[in-house]
């Protein structure tokens, strides 16, 4: 089927370049990607202190589609916080694509992160820039991370977005939106890509296309880490770290 067939689903995505992410090649797992030891989150609220997540030891492989996954509350999103240096760990050391992480300042975690790693938040309303349409979000990501943006066009439209490229934010759903800040997350190939339940406010058919998009990013050598409970997330995954109250729970 020609790649400018309307029919059969969202169009492919543009190649990758040569150059793979991981040293073992696409698809294939080399050293982790990320790591934690030991990793721990806790809120002080007034009631006292939220354990979140307790003594964390997990693997990321590269190149794998990782699922963080556990019902609401074991710390998903904390955990998926401190991996993108959003969040300073209260005990622990996170490690990606070599860079020590948690003894990083303020600033070298943001440029690691500017830099390295793209990241879609829970909330639609964290991911976006209100004045910038889909298209230049995604295109600003790319200049962020020194890539070219010449994918863009392509990654939008196997998100099921090509309709949408000239929208602002609040021209979008919470699932478009989500979709866009997945692309802008996407674009210029990350060491490492972070989602935390991108698939929460799209129905079964955007979820399903958003899945086959992480997929195809995956087999052409993205590494994903995803927080999600959504079955369907979990089930394409090549690997899933199960938390309960904060714990990583042995596979
Ligand atoms: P999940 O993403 O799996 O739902 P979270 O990481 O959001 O889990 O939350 C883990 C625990 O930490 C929950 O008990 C939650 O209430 C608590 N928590 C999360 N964020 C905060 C915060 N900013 N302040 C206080 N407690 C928090
Ligand atoms: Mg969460």
């Amino acid at each position: 089927m020609p790649a400018s067939d309307p029919g059969g689903g969202p169009p492919a995505l543009p190649a990758r370049p040569a150059t793979p992410a991981g040293p073992a090649g696409p698809g294939v797992a080399g050293p982790a990607a990320a790591t934690c030891r030991g990793v721990a989150v806790d809120y002080r609220v007034a009631a006292g202190v939220v354990h979140a997540v307790r003594d964390a030891d997990a693997d990321f492989p590269t190149g794998r589609l990782s699922v963080l996954a556990g019902p609401s509350g074991s710390g998903k999103s904390s955990l998926l916080r401190a991996l993108a240096g959003l969040q300073r760990p209260s005990a622990g050391r996170i490690v990606v694509g070599g860079v020590p992480v948690t003894r990083l300042r303020p600033g070298g975690r943001r440029r690691l992160r500017r830099r390295t790693m793209g990241v879609v938040l829970q909330d639609p309303s964290d991911n976006l820039l209100d004045y910038l349409r889909a298209r230049e979000q995604v295109e600003l990501a790319a200049q962020l991370r020194g890539a070219s943006p010449d994918g863009t066009a392509a990654l939008l439209a196997a998100l099921g977005l090509s309709h949408r490229t000239e929208s602002f934010p609040d021209e979008l759903s919470g699932g478009e939106q989500q979709r866009v800040a997945f692309a802008a997350a996407a674009i210029g190939d990350p060491t490492l890509l972070l989602a935390d339940e991108p698939t929460a406010q799209l129905d079964l058919a955007a979820g399903a296309t958003l899945v086959e998009a992480m997929r195809t990013l995956v087999d052409r050598g993205a590494t994903l880490v995803v927080a999600s409970h959504d079955p369907a997330v979990i089930e394409a995954a090549d690997h899933v770290v199960t938390l309960e109250d904060g714990e990583v729970q042995p596979s």
